[in-house]
């Protein structure tokens, strides 16, 4: 990266539009001089790529922990202008449609959970199924879910899966409006429709985390997003969409594909980044889709919230409002929105792709729940099963990424290199004598989510501070564990 980026600040790197033929932006990636080391050369190949797409504005922008990913790097960022030909692609966005966090606070501290730990991650990995192709007990019909697809987090409060204020904890409160089941096609209703409360394999999670009181970093904000007892335990999970946004990805991009440039005259650098103008019949098609990709992924989480409400309030013989298991916030990490974003000085009407990237909303933002309002809305960061997490806030300086920040650590080492260093056996064996209960569908799998297959978290969230698009609320240590 030192011979082909400008070096702008301690944070940014800058490779120019001369760097590779038809490039109209510049590039960003995010890092200090530490994390250059860990980013791969093909996340300079892709995000210049990115850089050639119709209606990119400003810069194709790499988060702190940006890696490699399907034509995107994850971390990528590209906001693309819908009244100059903006482009809208899949690759962009990402195949687990709103993969996304969601922090959940308690009133119990370490000392009340510790002898339940194992009780409750045993129960927990019961009640949110886990692994590949794995199936929920949420009983719908095909016509339920397309139901579930147009109303998102809002359907499962009517059914009695949460509490109203959970709503407004959401970004969107939990539903798009746009999403259109007629854009999706039958096979994707079939992958997903009994997919709703569960959890998915890979690196998605639920962890139950200990904010302890060394670890808080602004008081204030730390009290505003309800983190206000030492050493409080907190719930933090990640999953996505499942199947269902697998297959709307799967389809579109080969929509794309066929029209690309017969139809539009688009040339990309590379096949994974098939795309359509935002404004064309079969780019409005997919954004719809998107949206219910959207839905179903807020609902997923809304479910399993009221599962983690569940076990929490059986284990511990107190109603879970009683435990105080309210929502801090749900923020998703695969997605790309419409939003009026100020470009050197002027109102722009940006479609925003963020894929392995998190919304970071700076004070008095819209969309921002009236209770953080004048604080910026909370960025929820996974760092690994192993070394720990973040809470943080967003920032008014955040307007450099459209507002955008990391989405987690990162990886930095390949699943398959993992599975040859690690033994998932042995890891849960150290990880429990360490004070970390994890419980996976598969040990292999759990291999490759070893702490060290992925970059240093602390290094990650200091550089998104240093960068000014988000700042340190809390970290958050893990004590137990569901691998998907
Ligand atoms: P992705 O959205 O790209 O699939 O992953 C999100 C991030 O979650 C990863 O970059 C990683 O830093 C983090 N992560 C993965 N597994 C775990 C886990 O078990 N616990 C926590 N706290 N973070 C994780
Ligand atoms: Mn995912
Ligand atoms: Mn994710």
């Amino acid at each position: 990266l030192h011979r082909v980026a400008k070096k702008v600040s301690d944070t940014i790197w800058e490779i120019p539009v001369s760097y590779k033929e038809g490039m109209r932006v510049p590039a960003r990636i995010y890092a200090t001089e530490k994390l250059i080391k860990d980013i791969d050369e093909g996340v300079i190949d892709q995000i210049t790529n990115v850089a050639t797409l119709p209606g990119i504005t400003k810069y194709a922008l790499c988060m702190p922990d940006g890696h490699f990913g399907y034509g995107f790097p994850i971390g990528g960022v590209a906001a693309m202008d819908v009244e100059q030909g903006g482009v809208i692609s899949p690759g962009g966005i990402g195949f687990d449609i709103n993969c996304g966090m969601r922090l959940v606070v308690t009133n119990l501290t370490y000392k009340d959970v510790k002898p339940h730990i194992k009780q409750l991650v045993d129960k927990l990995y019961k009640s949110v199924p886990a692994g590949v192709g794995s199936k929920g007990f949420v009983k719908l019909s095909r016509n339920d879910f397309r139901q579930v697809l147009q109303q998102g987090a809002r359907w499962c409060v009517d059914n009695g899966y949460g509490w109203e204020a959970d709503l407004e904890l959401m970004e969107e409160n939990g539903c798009l409006a746009g999403a259109n089941p007629d854009k999706v096609s039958e096979k994707a209703i079939d992958r997903g429709f009994n997919q709703i409360g569960t959890l998915g394999s890979g690196n998605h999670y639920l962890e139950i985390q200990v904010a302890k009181k060394e670890n808080i970093y602004d008081r204030e904000l730390a009290r505003a997003f309800g983190i206000t007892i030492p050493d409080q335990v907190v719930i933090m999970f990640h999953c996505g969409s499942r199947g269902f946004g697998h297959q709307v990805a799967t389809d579109y991009l080969q929509v794309f594909l066929k029209v690309m440039e017969s139809k539009y005259g688009i040339k990309v650098l590379d096949r994974e980044l098939a795309c359509a103008p935002f404004d064309s019949p079969e780019g409005q098609a997919y954004f719809a889709a998107m949206q219910c990709g959207i839905n179903m992924s807020f609902a997923n989480r809304q479910v399993i919230l009221h599962r983690i409400r569940e076990v929490f309030s059986e284990v511990f013989g107190r109603s879970a409002e009683d435990l105080g298991l309210e929502m801090v916030y749900d923020v998703a990490h695969n997605t790309a929105k419409l939003e009026q974003h100020i470009v050197d000085g002027q109102a722009r009407s940006l479609l925003v792709h963020r894929k392995g990237a998190t919304r970071a909303f700076g004070p008095d933002m819209s969309d921002v729940p009236e209770a953080y309002k004048v604080y910026g809305q909370p960025v929820i960061i996974g760092g690994s099963m192993e070394t720990g997490s973040y809470l943080l806030a967003g920032v008014p300086t955040g307007d450099q990424t459209f507002f955008s920040t990391a989405h987690g650590s990162g990886r930095k080492m390949s699943r398959t290199k993992a599975r040859k260093t690690w033994s998932g056996d042995v890891l849960q064996k150290e990880m429990l004598s360490k004070g970390i209960y994890v419980r996976s569908t598969s040990a292999s799998g759990l291999a490759e989510e070893a702490g060290g297959a992925y970059k240093n978290v602390d290094d990650v969230i200091e550089a998104a501070e240093l960068a000014g698009i988000s700042k340190r609320v809390a970290r958050l240590t893990p004590i137990g564990n569901i691998k998907g």
